[in-house]
């Protein structure tokens, strides 16, 4: 099995190195990842030329990238002698609820499924007390060989860990409340300034990731890039036609390479 793995947090991470070691129990690991942090860079991708360093990673191939983690999986891929799966992290600090949007680590392994290829996103919890990697260790095994080699289906998951865990769940997104705030402070200068970070919310639904990691289990969430409200767009069209009968009626169903290149310009132009 050829693993690509990448992060957020920089190809310098700890995270990451923990990463690596695990993954090459299940196969051929190559990392490429960015030169510098890209905590919470989301799906952006650079709009400058990239470099592709060789690093030096004990018992595996390594580059580094002057990108984002969306960047590196897409130059990894395009670069590598083929990639069937890629692992992004561990990112130091967990990926729940509404964090799926922000997240860098949760991008490159979207990357991935974008790209056809199976993406699979691992955080673990941040904080003043360092994350003890020895505990995991066992269970960083268990999950891949869960997602590796057993259940192959979910082309996309979202995967976090408790310090200690007692066993794995499959769990939907906590995005009940959203937790992001503007926090005001001063700076030096006595000047305002912002952070727009996140607070605890109240309490998570049963079955989600925020949940069952409170509740010490891995949590892993199976996501889909089509952010689509499925449900709803039929019924809308049902009750609002606008210019078509349903959203399954569209008249005539032309989409040309054409029409496809035209509106790729305009993408580009705006
Ligand atoms: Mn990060």
């Amino acid at each position: 099995m050829r693993i690509l793995i990448s992060n957020d947090d920089g190809i310098y991470s700890p995270g990451l190195a923990a990463l690596t070691r695990a993954a090459t129990e299940f196969g051929e690991v190559h990392v490429v990842a960015p030169d510098v942090e890209r905590s919470s860079a989301s799906h952006s991708i650079s709009s400058h030329p990239l470099s592709y360093r060789p690093t030096d990673i004990p018992g595996v191939r390594a580059h580094r990238v002057n990108g984002t983690p969306a960047d590196c999986v897409a130059l990894g891929v395009h670069l590598g002698a083929g990639v069937d799966v890629v692992l992004s992290g561990l990112n130091l600090g967990l990926n729940l609820g509404h964090g799926i949007w922000h997240s860098g680590t949760i991008a490159a392994a979207k990357q991935a499924t974008m790209l056809g290829i199976r993406g699979i996103a691992l955080s673990v919890p941040a904080g003043e007390e360092p994350v003890n990697f020895e505990i995991l260790r066992p269970w960083f095994s268990k999950v891949l060989r869960s997602l590796l080699v057993e259940v192959t289906t979910p082309r996309l998951v979202n995967v976090n860990f408790p310090r200690e865990p007692r066993g794995i769940v499959w769990t939907r997104a906590a995005v009940q409340h959203y937790d992001g705030r503007i926090f005001p402070a001063k700076d030096p200068l006595g000047r305002d300034v912002y952070w727009f970070s996140v607070t605890a919310v109240e309490a998570a639904d049963q079955a989600t990731d925020r949940w069952a990691v409170e509740q010490r289990w891995i949590s892993m969430t199976p996501l889909d890039v089509d952010p689509t409200d499925a449900g709803l767009v039929e019924q809308i069209a049902a009750a609002h036609p606008m210019d078509t009968t349903t959203a399954r009626v569209v008249s005539p169903p032309v989409s040309t390479t054409e029409a496809a290149t035209k509106v790729r310009v305009e993408e580009a132009e705006t």
